[in-house]
């Protein structure tokens, strides 16, 4: 995009994500990274993320879908990709001609890929997925033996090589939470019957953003980070992405689509849930609910307009909200950042987590496809 959109923009700061990419390596020096840059790279864009990242050093990408996945290898991208998130009558036979590597948490899932294989005439790359707790996918351990098993005579048919063995943390922000050992001791027992049973995995990893961050002990031989690719801290209590060594990507701008004076006593936006005290000046803001702001930030989410940080006046409509400027010098068309960095006296998306009592991965995630990314420093 050559001209700034007017009504608002995602600008994304893509040396912020090589330099990530680059912290993060430094704290996983052992381990590959993967990229994990599942829902449009959680809002930041897929395709311009994966590259910056692969271009930062990491090897490896991830996606939930498969449909993602196959997105980064119609878009030229040839590195390794795996994706987790399958259910029955998926895309295989796609996934394995476009050599990603896929998981499986259960044996309908081994069949599905194994005739996917045969019919490809192509050996499929598996990854098993172990449930050490967390308790969404993956394998339970009183399964394990017979996925395992199934996996064993599926690389002997030769229709599958299995590239790793793999789980996910439950409480990794939380260091010390006592699941976080429990999970370690299940990953290296389950991991332990795979190898005794004949599996060699290339990859062995259950470590998220926290886990990078703070447990060097989770990070044998990959890294799956997410959140800190976006130089967001994966919760308040690690750090700021500064003290984390991280910079947030994403700043997201609107500019000021009308001022106006209203007097004292005026209601403001659906409901009324903000009146004037006095005589004051209100800025429309030109995003709302379907551009991912949350309106459960109504009356508190900030917004850093005319020098000064405001609050959202009253609900967050649709496609706008109002702030009230009291007595501040601030015409249409003047910028109002809602979130960045943080640098320049933004709020971060951090911010608009704590106001809408949710965590900083749904903010930016949750940013929606009518806000144009402009991309920086590609
Ligand atoms: C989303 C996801 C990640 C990345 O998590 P972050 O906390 O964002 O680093 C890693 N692994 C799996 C399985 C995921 O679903």
């Amino acid at each position: 995009m050559n001209e700034t959109p007017t009504r608002a923009y995602a600008e994304i700061d893509l040396a912020a994500v090589r330099s990530n990419v680059r912290a993060l390596r430094e704290r996983a020096p052992r381990a590959e990274l993967m990229a994990v840059v599942k829902s449009d790279a959680y809002g930041h864009g897929a395709v311009p993320c994966a590259r910056a990242a692969l271009d930062a050093g990491a090897t490896w990408l991830g996606t939930a879908t498969p449909e993602e996945a196959l997105a980064l290898r119609a878009a030229g991208i040839r590195s390794r990709i795996m994706c987790w998130l399958w259910t029955p009558g998926g895309p295989w036979r796609e996934a394995v001609e476009a050599d990603l590597d896929v998981s499986v948490s259960g044996t309908w899932a081994l069949d599905e890929v194994r005739a996917a294989a045969r019919e490809a005439g192509r050996v499929a790359r598996v990854q098993l997925k172990a449930d050490t707790g967390l308790g969404r996918a993956g394998c339970q351990p009183a399964d394990w033996a017979e996925l395992v098993g199934a996996a064993v005579a599926a690389q002997a048919e030769g229709t599958v090589l299995v590239t790793g063995v793999w789980s996910h943390f439950a409480c990794a922000d939380e260091p010390g939470h006592p699941s976080i050992a429990l999970q370690l001791t299940a990953f290296h027992e389950m991991l332990a019957y795979a190898e005794k049973e004949g599996i060699e995995p290339e990859v062995r990893h259950i470590a998220n953003s926290p886990a990078t961050l703070t447990l060097p002990e989770s990070h044998f031989d990959l890294v799956r980070c997410g959140i800190a690719v976006y130089g967001v801290s994966p919760a308040p209590e690690l750090g700021t992405p500064e003290e984390l060594g991280l910079r947030p990507a994403m700043t997201l701008k609107a500019s000021v689509a009308l001022v106006k004076t209203v007097p004292a006593g005026h209601g403001v936006s659906y409901g009324h849930h903000y009146v004037t005290e006095r005589e004051t000046r209100l800025a429309l803001i030109p995003v709302g609910y379907a551009d991912g702001i949350p309106r459960h930030a109504s009356g508190s989410g900030p917004v850093l307009v005319g020098g000064a940080i405001r609050r959202v006046a009253g609900r967050v409509a649709m496609d706008q909200f109002v702030v009230d400027i009291d007595g501040a010098d601030v015409s249409a068309g003047d910028p109002a950042v809602l979130f960045g960095p943080g640098d320049l006296g933004e709020p971060t998306a951090e911010d608009w987590a704590g106001a809408a009592g949710t965590i900083a991965y749904e903010i930016v995630t949750r940013i929606g496809g009518r806000v144009p990314r402009v991309y920086r420093n590609g």
